[in-house]
């Protein structure tokens, strides 16, 4: 049994993570940290009473509770204060908060190396097994299809526009086009056109009753592609994330996205 500890177990993210790692019986949830719920039964917040684990506000209930595994869905604003925490108490730590960008990664390579390489890191913006496969395909269709446009569409709760997975696709489908294409730029309302990422225009929409959409339009001569993975529940993010819980331990250092962890490792594009 893999013993995980989960911070921020009480938001949307982390209750679903805690209600996971009870289900599973290779794993057992031995921690739970959220500074505005201390106190509190986590087993009664995820309608599992047995579950005898209240909830803590000290990251050091991790070395106490001998977790093996953190896990982190809080905020942007705290994430990077936990990854610290972890690989300086040797500990494993998944990461699924949003914020991380190239500055912090480095970061996190070099802090690893200085504390001796003892505490893995995979950080993951989008633990959705469709929405890595979308990216996939959207760098192979690029090579084929230069003139496209992303439409990504999330719930209105969402801080960050575009969204990271956005981003990520546009950065990647750039990169593997051979010849690069803007489409027309021309707006007579402010916006309308979206944002240009490499010359890749995304569109960002915000509405209650979404969860995480992502649309990848391509235009050819006399022809449309069109890819879409649509995240319907929270849950759509679980599987990847008790992946990377499993197999965190084996793989030394910062694995980025969960491609690796699927075993995707080559260019889609070849
Ligand atoms: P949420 O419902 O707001 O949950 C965040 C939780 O973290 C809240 O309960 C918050 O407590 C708590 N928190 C804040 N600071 C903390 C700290 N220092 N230590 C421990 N807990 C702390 O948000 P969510 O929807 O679950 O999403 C969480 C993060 O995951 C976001 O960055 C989101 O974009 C990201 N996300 C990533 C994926 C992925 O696939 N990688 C999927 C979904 C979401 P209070 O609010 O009570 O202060």
């Amino acid at each position: 049994m893999i013993r995980v500890g989960v911070l921020g177990a009480a938001g949307r993210m982390g209750r679903l993570i805690c209600q996971a790692i009870v289900d599973d019986p290779e794993l057992a949830l031995v921690a739970a940290i959220n500074p505005s719920h201390a106190g509190e039964s986590i087993g009664r917040m995820i309608g599992h009473p047995e579950v005898d684990v209240r909830i803590s506000d000290e990251l050091d209930i991790l070395l106490q509770s001998e977790t093996e595994v953190a896990v982190d869905f809080t905020t942007p604003a705290a994430v990077m204060e936990n990854v610290r925490w972890a690989i300086e108490h040797a500990m494993h730590i998944v990461v699924g908060t949003t914020g991380i960008g190239p500055a912090e990664l480095a970061e996190i390579e070099r802090l690893i190396e200085d504390e001796g390489n003892e505490s893995n890191v995979v950080v993951a913006p989008n633990f959705a097994i469709g929405a890595v496969l979308l990216q996939r395909f959207a760098a192979a269709a690029a090579r084929f299809f230069p003139a496209a446009e992303i439409i990504e569409l999330h719930h209105e709760g969402k801080v960050d526009a575009p969204s990271g997975t956005a981003l990520a696709t546009a950065e990647r489908m750039a990169k593997a086009r051979e010849e690069a294409w803007e489409g027309p730029a021309s707006e007579t309302v402010e916006g309308v056109r979206g944002g240009d990422v490499q010359g890749i225009r995304i569109h960002s929409v915000r509405l209650p009753g979404l969860v995480a959409h992502q649309e990848v339009v391509f235009g050819g001569v006399g022809q449309t592609l069109t890819i879409r993975h649509d995240s319907l529940q929270r849950v759509s993010f679980v599987p990847g994330v008790l992946l990377a819980v499993k197999s965190v331990s084996a793989r030394p250092g910062l694995t980025v996205g969960l491609e690796p962890i699927l075993g995707l490792d080559g260019a889609p594009e070849s």
